[in-house]
C-alpha cells in the first residue's frame, strides 16, 4: 500500500480492528520512509472476477462452465471427478492470488491445459485441439510433438 503522503511502496502495521461486525478489517500503518501514519481498510471482495471472451463481451467467472469443459475433454479417461475439482480448484486460486478483476478467456484456456498435462495426455490434446482451433493437422502435430517434448 502506497504511503499518501511521500509515495513510499512499504510500510508497516501498527495495529489491527475489526470494524463494521468483522466485515471489514481497519489497519493503522506508519509509513517506513516518513514515518508519517494511515488507516486502511480491508473488505470482502463483492465483485466477481470478470471474464473477457475471444469477441470482448464480458462475463462473471463460472467454475462450473470450467469443470463442464474438462469433463468432456475428459470423457472415458482414467482421471475422477475429485481430480477436476483439484485441477479447477487451482486455477480458482491462481486467478485469486494475482488479484487481477478480469481475466481472458484464453489465460483460462491455458491454464486448463497446464493442469490437464498432469492429469492425462489424451484428455490435454483432445481439451487442445478444440481450444487452440488449430487451423491445420501440422500445428495440431507441432503441438503434439512440443508436449512429448516436455515430457521427456
Ligand atoms: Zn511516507
Amino acid at each position: 500500500m502506497k504511503c499518501p503522503f511521500c509515495g513510499y511502496n512499504d510500510s508497516k502495521v501498527l495495529d489491527t480492528r475489526p470494524t463494521d461486525e468483522g466485515y471489514t478489517i481497519r489497519r493503522r500503518r506508519e509509513c517506513l520512509k516518513c514515518q508519517k501514519r494511515f488507516t486502511t481498510y480491508e473488505k470482502i471482495e463483492q465483485s466477481p472476477v470478470m471474464v473477457i471472451k475471444k469477441d470482448g463481451n464480458r462475463q462473471a467467472f463460472d467454475r462450473e462452465k470450467i469443470i463442464k469443459g474438462m469433463i468432456k475433454s475428459c470423457e472415458k479417461r482414467p482421471v475422477s471427478a475429485d481430480k477436476i475439482e483439484e485441477a479447477v480448484n487451482n486455477i480458482e486460486k491462481k486467478i485469486e492470488n494475482s488479484m487481477r478483476r478480469e481475466i481472458t478467456s484464453l489465460e483460462i484456456g491455458e491454464m486448463v491445459m497446464n493442469e490437464l498435462k498432469d492429469l492425462d495426455e489424451v484428455s490435454y490434446v483432445r481439451f487442445a485441439s478444440v481450444y487452440r482451433e488449430f487451423k491445420d493437422l501440422q500445428s495440431f502435430v507441432d503441438e503434439l510433438e512440443s508436449f512429448v517434448k516436455k515430457k521427456n
